[in-house]
């Protein structure tokens, strides 16, 4: 899932110091999932910024709406009958829902109540760690399900850097150095031999570096 982390409410507050009114709408999709702007975050939010200006003497009105996902137009028709009003909408989804309100709503000032991190997961309960960079072109069927490009801080294909001490990384002794992790997850599958292979290059072209990357369906687009 996308994870994502709320932004400082005195850097919110400023993006929207102008405003007398604003929508605060949050995502009921992987920003619910990593505690940072689901229904629960946008309500907390939302009264955040009334206290916020009611003390410095310039109330700001807020209404809310929690999208089942703001990343999919279906779910934001209902914010149609919500947006009028407001001078300002604060959207706690990732940079997705940000750019899909702001494209829906042209007229309006749209701003990011969030810092959209990375494609990770749960590590432990309030932590969250990166697996993947959506490079395009997985290769975890060699890796032993463990993803150098990521968890790799030099994103090293063919083998460790060198510099691996006692299995942690040279770069950050906090982290598990990915090629022992890989090497490791091999032998014990019996298949360290698929790693004295020469592997085809990567194909980086799929990566992100060309822009913004599409992904067709036609079979869906046809009907
Ligand atoms: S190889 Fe690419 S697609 Fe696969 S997990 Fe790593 S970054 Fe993600
Ligand atoms: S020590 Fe391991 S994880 Fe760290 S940079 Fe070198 S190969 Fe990559």
């Amino acid at each position: 899932m996308i994870i994502a982390r709320q932004k400082n409410i005195k850097d919110i507050a400023a993006m929207v110091e102008d405003c007398e009114k604003v929508l605060l709408v949050g995502c009921a999709g992987c920003v619910t999932v990593c505690l940072s702007g689901g229904e629960k975050e946008t309500e907390i939010l939302a009264s955040a910024l009334r206290i916020m200006r009611k003390l410095a003497g310039k109330p700001l009105a807020t209404s809310t709406y929690t999208a089942t996902r703001q990343c999919d137009p279906e779910f934001l028709t209902p914010l149609d009958g919500l947006v009028g009003e407001a001078d300002a909408i604060i959207s706690l989804a990732c940079g997705v829902g940000v750019q899909y309100l702001a494209e829906k709503y042209p007229d309006k000032w749209v701003v990011p109540a969030q810092d959209t991190l990375f494609a990770g997961g749960a590590t432990e309960h309030g932590r969250w760690d990166e697996k993947c960079g959506l490079c395009g072109d997985c290769i975890l069927h060699r890796t032993g399900g463990i993803c150098p490009v990521i968890r790799c801080p030099k994103s090293i294909l063919n083998g460790p850097c060198g510099g691996s001490q006692h299995g942690r990384c040279e770069i950050d002794k906090d982290v598990a150095c990915a090629w022992q992790l890989i090497y490791d997850r091999m032998k014990a599958l019996g298949r360290l031999q698929d790693l004295t292979a020469v592997q085809p290059l990567k194909d980086w072209s799929k990566a992100r570096d060309g822009g913004p990357r599409k992904a067709l369906r036609e079979d869906l687009m046809a009907r």
